[in-house]
């Protein structure tokens, strides 16, 4: 059994889209995509009169050295919000097969299920929000054929440990897919579960430039998974999904400069998170900040409400949790600069 089993068969059956430039690589003089012979104006160098390479080569190459894995374990698309759609249209027969996500977690998961119209099957964090492998395992049924985790989570904010992907993993073979989303990562202790990859050819691992890589503007994201499930996934993608812009944009962010500015925001972030949960645990109408190994701070008050309205009102905005479950007393706050979350503190009445 290949996991590509578990693929929609009309998808595996499909014959995709052939674009121009897919048919005739190469070649100086090009005559057969339509495409306009002059640059646009104020184009710098960037040649955005030609469609972009579908996978460029020198991003994926970045990509595959930075993940540790091989090139073709590497699907970049736009963002890794793209990626989850795209498996989930693979995978997923409308009306048949069904997503499990654990709530409180990212909302795309349920969004592209719905989309799709695959069913959702949740099966709550533990109550201190860890992932509780047992009841995923209890919850599947043979609908289930993406299982999706977040790690660490959005928004609790916690790590979803290695030993455990590697039990539900193993538990899932030749049932689903089990895809981890570490749009967070380079912000934790736990480190990516990407090199397991090659031990367990049903697990699949999104990876994101769009938090840690400062570039969400850019909208690179990527999936790594064995080459046959990418190979699957490239057949249904738009035939060209990243701008040159982008691509450029990426490649400068993934440059060695731009690898040690991003350690160096990443230190930042780390550092701003342990000032800002300790101030804010001894804020006066703060419950309690919840352990986070990501970018933000899921913050529990007396008055929710009323603290959302408060940094509002002084413009700040963060984002309110209160309708995820075991979270109805929560704000979701973003790390900053250490100006901005000194604002934060200011408005909810820390002393300076
Ligand atoms: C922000 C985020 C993403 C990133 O999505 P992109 O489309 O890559 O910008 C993915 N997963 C989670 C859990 C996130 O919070």
């Amino acid at each position: 059994m290949s996991v590509l089993d578990l693929a929609r068969a009309e998808i595996r059956a499909l014959v995709p889209y052939s674009s121009a430039r897919m048919e005739a690589a190469g070649g100086q003089v090009l005559l057969n995509a339509n495409e306009s012979a002059w640059a646009p104006y104020g184009d710098q160098g960037l040649g955005c009169h030609r469609y972009p390479d579908p996978q460029p080569a020198a991003l994926i190459q970045a990509l595959s050295a930075l993940y540790g894995v091989a090139a073709a374990q590497v699907l970049v698309g736009r963002g890794s919000d793209e990626a989850i759609d795209l498996l989930v249209r693979a995978f997923c027969r409308a009306g048949e097969d069904a997503v499990l996500v654990q709530p409180p977690t990212f909302g795309m998961y349920a969004v592209c299920a719905r989309v799709q119209g695959a069913g959702l099957v949740e099966v709550p964090l533990a109550g201190d929000f860890t992932l509780d492998v047992d009841a995923v395992l209890a919850a599947l049924t043979p609908a289930v054929k993406l299982v999706f985790v977040c790690s660490p989570n959005n928004p609790a904010g916690q790590p979803v440990p290695a030993m455990a992907i590697r039990r539900l993993a193993r538990a899932l073979a030749g049932r689903a897919l089990l895809v981890v989303d570490e749009a967070y990562v380079e912000f934790s202790d736990a480190g990516s579960v990407a090199g397991l990859i090659d031990h367990h050819e049903n697990l699949a691992v999104l990876r994101t430039l769009s938090k840690a890589w400062a570039l969400a503007g850019a909208r690179v994201g990527c999936l790594l998974a064995q080459a046959d499930v990418i190979a699957l996934l490239r057949r249904i993608m738009p035939p060209y999904p990243l701008p040159s812009p982008c691509v450029a944009a990426a490649l400068a962010a993934l440059s060695a400069p731009g690898q040690a500015a991003a350690r160096e925001r990443i230190a930042a972030v780390c550092a701003e998170r342990e000032r800002m949960g300790a101030t804010l645990r001894r804020l006066p109408g703060v419950r309690d900040v919840l352990p986070s190994q990501a970018n933000f701070l899921a913050v529990r008050f007396d008055d929710a409400g009323a603290a959302y309205r408060r940094l509002f009102e002084a413009g700040i905005v963060v984002r309110d949790l209160r309708r995820y479950p075991g979270l109805g007393d929560a704000l979701r706050i973003t790390l900053g600069t250490p100006a901005e979350n000194d604002r934060v503190l200011a408005t909810l009445g820390a002393r300076p």
